[in-house]
């Protein structure tokens, strides 16, 4: 299939209301571009100098959905235009993007990463813990001009198990479900983005309540060994 009909296939066979997020991470501007052409306004990248060269050089209607391990001394650059940041895993890196978007000042919509895989290597919060720290930085009152928590990101284990990588999206999708059912209005409401689902796995984590997933190799083509991450 050609790239066209790869999108195409996929995005017929998403239900609605799941939103498509291309990722393009390791593909050129003008790949980039071609998928642009093509509709798509969602695109996932995973590091912070790759992408800014994309946002530069690319249309500025696109929303670019930070997915990576974020450090906290390249926050700065990615604040003021960063659509959605899926991958904030600790306390300081929260305090960090909300000093930087205090800064401009902006509001910075993102969802907490929580480890839910087997694979000591993928980050995100403990399960065990993700509960008490989320509710805690949700209730500081302080910080709300500055950022809306939409929701959770999870990677399940990289395995063809798939029983096992339906169990942790399940977990994922539970511990959604608490924590907004533990938020007051109107912050419940704005809790709304279940980020699970790549190329292997979307499937399994659409049919576990995923809402948004973020899917690369199956629409752009591989990447090249040396840069798959
Ligand atoms: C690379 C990446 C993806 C997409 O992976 P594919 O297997 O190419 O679909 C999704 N989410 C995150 C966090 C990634 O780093």
């Amino acid at each position: 299939m050609t790239l066209p009909q790869r999108l195409e296939q996929i995005k017929s066979e998403l239900p609605d209301g799941v939103r498509l997020v291309v990722v393009s991470k390791f593909h050129p501007i003008e790949e980039i571009q071609n998928v642009y052409d093509l509709g798509v306004r969602d695109f996932g990248e995973n590091i912070v100098q790759e992408l800014l060269p994309k946002y530069e050089a690319l249309p500025k209607d696109i929303r670019w959905h930070f997915i990576g391990g974020l450090q906290r001394n390249k926050v700065r650059q990615i604040i003021p235009f960063v659509s959605l940041i899926h991958s904030v895993d600790s306390v300081r890196l929260y305090e960090e993007i909300i000093k930087r978007a205090a800064s401009i000042p902006r509001s910075v919509d993102i969802l907490f990463q929580v480890h839910i895989a087997e694979e000591t290597t993928k980050s995100g919060f403990a399960v065990a813990e993700a509960k008490e720290t989320i509710l805690e930085l949700c209730s500081r009152t302080e910080d709300a001009p500055f950022r809306v928590v939409r929701g959770l990101m999870g990677m399940a284990t990289n395995t063809e198990d798939s029983t096992l990588v339906g169990k942790e999206f399940a977990t994922l999708n539970q511990l959604f479900e608490t924590i907004k059912s533990s938020l007051p209005q109107p912050q419940a409401d704005r809790f709304n983005i279940l980020s699970m689902g790549m190329s292997q796995d979307w499937q399994i984590a659409v049919r576990e309540g995923s809402n948004l997933v973020r899917i690369g190799s199956l629409i752009m083509g591989q990447r090249t060994p040396s840069h798959r991450n």
